[in-house]
Order: C-alpha cells, then sequence, then structure tokens
C-alpha cells in the first residue's frame, strides 16, 4: 500500500500548470502527493470522446485504487496547445468532461478546474 495521501489530476501536458496543480490539491485538500495524468489538451480529448480515454481511466484506477485518492481534478487552462480552443469552450470541455469522469463511477470526488493567464487555479465545478 501507499504511503501518504493521494489526490489525482487530469491535466495538461504543458510545463506552465504542473506546479500550481500540484500546490492547489496539496494546499486545499491536504494530501502528500499528486498524481499527474497528463495529455495534451485532456479537457478536449476526454469531451470529445478521444481513444485515449480509455488509457486515461486505466491511470485514474491506480490512482484511487491502489493510492486511495479520494479526489480527481480535471484542469484545463487558456493558452493551451493541444487543445486551442476559446477559454469558454475551454470551460465547456472542462464541464462535460466532469461528467464523463463522474460516469465511471469511483468512490472519489470529480472537480473541474480553470487556470487562466494568471496561472491560478480557480475551481469551476465543485464536488
Ligand atoms: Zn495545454
Amino acid at each position: 500500500m501507499a504511503d501518504g495521501t493521494f489526490a489525482t489530476a487530469i491535466n495538461c501536458m504543458d510545463g506552465r500548470v504542473q506546479q500550481p496543480v500540484i500546490n492547489f490539491l496539496r494546499r486545499n485538500y491536504d494530501v502528500d502527493y499528486v498524481d499527474m495524468i497528463t495529455e495534451a489538451g485532456p479537457d478536449g480529448l476526454i469531451a470529445s470522446g478521444s481513444a485515449l480515454i480509455e488509457n486515461i481511466r486505466n491511470r485514474v484506477a491506480i490512482s484511487v485504487e491502489k493510492h486511495g485518492s479520494s479526489v480527481i481534478l480535471i484542469a484545463g487552462h487558456c493558452y493551451c496547445a493541444g487543445n486551442p480552443v476559446s477559454d469558454d469552450e475551454h470551460k465547456e470541455h472542462i464541464r462535460r468532461s466532469v461528467e464523463a469522469v463522474r460516469s465511471w463511477g469511483y468512490p472519489a470526488d470529480v472537480i473541474g478546474a480553470w487556470i487562466g493567464e494568471d496561472w491560478k487555479v480557480e475551481i469551476i465545478v465543485e464536488e
């Protein structure tokens, strides 16, 4: 079993959004570690039903079932090269991604976050 407490993040591969998401989850959810599942623009991938979803889901399963993560955060961010859509479209993709991940039925809260041009994490879909 894993020592310490874990959260899960489905985040962009973009180097600018790693530390903000880790810091946010450690600070607000009192966890020791963040399992980071990265893709290029994951909010767009999940919202559009990409074939990569199964691989993302397998990694979420490890984080929740083996590490005991109790919160899954899905993030989208501005200036995203992997999902180059408007901020409003990102927020819609994030909402749809949260619904999709909730439908997987893992025993964890699923929340959605937007990271704007100040690189701060803002929750837009609550538990
Ligand atoms: Zn991105």
